[in-house]
């Protein structure tokens, strides 16, 4: 039995199980009881009373049978109690009355009908049936205490009023006094025992109506757990914004909706920019803080526009955004990054000149297309935060199609680097990079190469990025690396061979133990490989970063820095790191056709001669370009005037002559 029922049978004091499941109070108990059953009363007093007065008005036969001298009075008192009772309860219940009104209607009739019945009844002249016909006067009773739901001190009342009159009737009718002494006995023990088992059932009925109350606190519990859970298990619990898998299916309603009935949405993957360096520098405590700070701010701003916000991933949120127009998505997107820039944020960790925390945000719109999944969104929404991010951040993207760097081609050679090595699709050639002063090749570029499987060259400018953005740079940079050094290893003449490396590589973990595993494996020594870095998109310069450059430097490897001049962070970086070599970006020579260009180069050598041992000019096309470089005293020169990228077999004896151009087999 449950708590509730066990202290309804003591003193219905909550036990302590009741009280932790938020029980009410006994006397509330009490009150919810009497109002169950008050209503419980309402709906049965009708059927109840016609019930009644059918089988009271049936007895009219009984009557005719037993006492026909009388029956006319008994007939006549029958019908006009049945029809009094009948038509006063209808009354009662078009106006509303209570239901203790219903209840007396109801005593009322059983007590009027049975002095309907009885008085005529007594007064009939055949003594012996009436004797045996008065017996039916405990059905009167029965129908009080168990018949109708009375409260229970109604029906004692009831049932007295009746024995009481049986008594006086009893009392006064001729018969014997052993007769008298059964009658009134058997309506006494009839009064007793009916009025006992409508206590019984009466208290049968509060311990029913406590274990639906426990059964329903019970399950009101449960299911407020269940969806309290269920809401815990769809928050981020740092920010309270819903969580990844939350997002995913609304998502997935979106998608839905937008394929059933062409509702159009957005989505904005949004990523605080220089985070890592945030939390490095101010602590994961202020992470924390920036995070739910940023939070809070876009989620206010996306209930105002009636969209919905989540996280992501780290520092990554996502907004789900059923707009219908293109124009609407680049305005939310804007808003978006206005609002966090306004919050303030100090973070004076960044190098971009910016001092306060700000979000790149990639949009994605719906858009018509063949064939299209779910995934695809998302996927466009992150390769337009990928350019955002490469813009220099703390600005918008918005997908489009037709950019080269989001386009479907992207995507198929994305899935054509994962297989790029094992399927041979991936090689390198190297470029000569020729001494000016001694006119000799001192070092080679090594340059990779794809092709697609139907032997379609790829160019480095095409497949470089989408490498950097899918991380399979990584696997490509460490096959480079190896590829090289065994070049250097099977030929002793190449003096120094250069690798293309991006600052992805450098930051992912175990790159410089990979490189010098690398070396040890082809027998090469350190100095006899050289790094170009480039000044790219991923110009952040992380303390592991520089870690790993001081690293490969410990390995002998020398350190050139790519493109001087194309980035934001050219300077900063070396000031930060000591480059053997920096190689001036081609465009800058290209420039000096002009008198401002030429001066502007000389600045550059210049600021350089300085700051670096050793200054490389790239893009040499032209004998009047080498002029120039000699002129200005430059170390080195790279271009197609000297040789242009061709496969290691065709550079064979280069290092051997002063002028490589014509030995060069051919380019690629
Ligand atoms: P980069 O490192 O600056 O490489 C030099 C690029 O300039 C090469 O283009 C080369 O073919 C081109 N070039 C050389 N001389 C001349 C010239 O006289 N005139 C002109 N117009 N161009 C010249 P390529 O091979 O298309 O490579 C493009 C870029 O791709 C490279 O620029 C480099 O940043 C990247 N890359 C190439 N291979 C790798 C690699 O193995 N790893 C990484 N991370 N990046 C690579
Ligand atoms: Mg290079
Ligand atoms: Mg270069």
């Amino acid at each position: 039995m449950s708590d509730y029922a066990l202290s309804a049978l003591g003193d219905l004091a909550p036990v302590e199980s009741v009280a932790t499941h938020d029980a009410p109070e006994p006397a509330e108990l009490r009150r919810l009881f009497h109002e169950e059953s008050l209503a419980a009363r309402r709906v049965a007093a009708r059927p109840g009373l016609y019930i009644a007065v059918v089988v009271y008005l049936l007895f009219a036969f009984a009557d005719l049978l037993l006492v026909p001298d009388v029956a006319f009075y008994t007939i006549s008192a029958r019908l006009a109690v049945g029809v009094t009772a009948l038509v006063t309860l209808e009354t009662l219940l078009r106006f509303g009355a209570r239901t203790e009104w219903l209840d007396a209607t109801c005593a009322g009739a059983i007590i009027l009908g049975y002095i309907g019945w009885l008085f005529p009844t007594a007064t009939s002249s055949n003594q012996e049936s009436v004797s045996y016909y008065m017996v039916f006067g405990t059905i009167f009773m029965m129908s009080a205490n168990l018949f109708f739901t009375f409260q229970f001190r109604f029906s004692v009342v009831t049932s007295i009023i009746i024995l009481s009159i049986l008594y006086a009737v009893n009392y006064f009718m001729p018969s014997t006094v052993t007769y008298k002494l059964v009658f009134g006995a058997f309506y006494i023990s009839c009064f007793v025992f009916t009025s006992y088992i409508n206590w019984k059932l009466n208290r049968e009925r509060y311990n029913v109506f406590l274990n639906a109350v426990d059964a329903r606190s019970q399950h009101r519990e449960a299911t407020e757990r269940g969806k309290a859970l269920l809401k815990l298990s769809r928050t981020d619990p740092l920010t309270g914004l819903e969580n990844r898998r939350a997002v995913d299916e609304r998502l997935r309603d979106l998608w839905t909706a937008w394929q059933l009935q062409g509702s159009t949405f957005a989505v904005l993957l949004i990523d605080v920019d220089f985070f890592k360096r945030f939390n490095d520098h101010y602590g994961h405590q202020e992470g924390d803080r920036c995070l739910t700070l940023v939070a809070d701010s876009v989620r206010r701003l996306a209930e105002l526009r009636g969209v919905s916000i989540g996280r992501y991933g780290g520092e990554e949120f996502i907004v789900l955004a059923p707009l219908a127009r293109l124009e609407s998505v680049i305005g939310l997107a804007e808003e978006i990054r206005q609002t966090v820039e306004a919050l303030e944020i100090t973070h004076n960790e960044r190098r971009d000149g910016t001092q306060v925390v700000t979000v790149s945000i990639g949009a994605a719109f719906t858009r018509d297309q063949a064939g299209t999944k779910l995934e695809k969104i998302i996927q466009e929404a992150d390769r337009a935060l990928y350019l955002a991010k490469a813009n220099g951040r703390n600005c918008a993207h918005l997908f489009d199609p037709k950019d080269p760097q989001s386009s479907d081609e992207s995507e198929n050679i994305a899935a054509l680097l994962k297989i790029a090595i094992d399927r041979e699709l991936v090689s390198l050639v190297f470029q000569p990079i020729l001494n000016v002063r001694s006119d000799k090749v001192e070092a080679l570029e090594a340059l990779m190469r794809l092709t697609m499987l139907d032997g379609t060259a790829v160019p480095p400018s095409l497949f470089i990025p989408v490498a950097e953005r899918t991380g399979t740079i990584i696997e490509l940079g460490r096959w480079a690396i190896k590829t090289a050094c065994h070049e250097l290893a099977t030929n002793e003449n190449i003096r120094t061979i250069s690798v293309n490396v991006s600052p992805v590589q450098l930051k992912a973990p175990g790159f410089a133990a990979s490189v010098a595993a690398a070396l040890g494996e082809a027998g090469i020594a350190g100095n006899r490989m050289a790094f170009e870095i480039t000044e790219g998109l991923e110009m952040e310069m992380h303390s592991d970063v520089l870690r790993c450059i001081s690293d490969l430097k410990l390995l002998g490897i020398r350190i050139w820095l790519d493109d001087f001049g194309t980035g934001f962070a050219g300077l900063s970086w070396l000031r930060l790191i000591d480059f053997d070599m920096v190689k001036i970006d081609r465009s800058f020579l290209h420039d000096c056709v002009s008198p401002r260009g030429r001066a502007m180069f000389r600045d550059i050598v210049g600021l350089l001669r300085n700051r670096v041992p050793k200054i490389l000019a790239e893009g040499v096309e032209s004998e009047e370009q080498m002029d120039l470089l000699r002129k200005l005293e430059i170390d080195l020169a790279q271009g197609f005037h000297i040789g242009r990228p061709a496969r290691a077999e065709n550079l064979r004896s280069i290092f051997r002559t002063s002028r490589p151009r014509k030995v060069l087999g051919n380019p690629i």
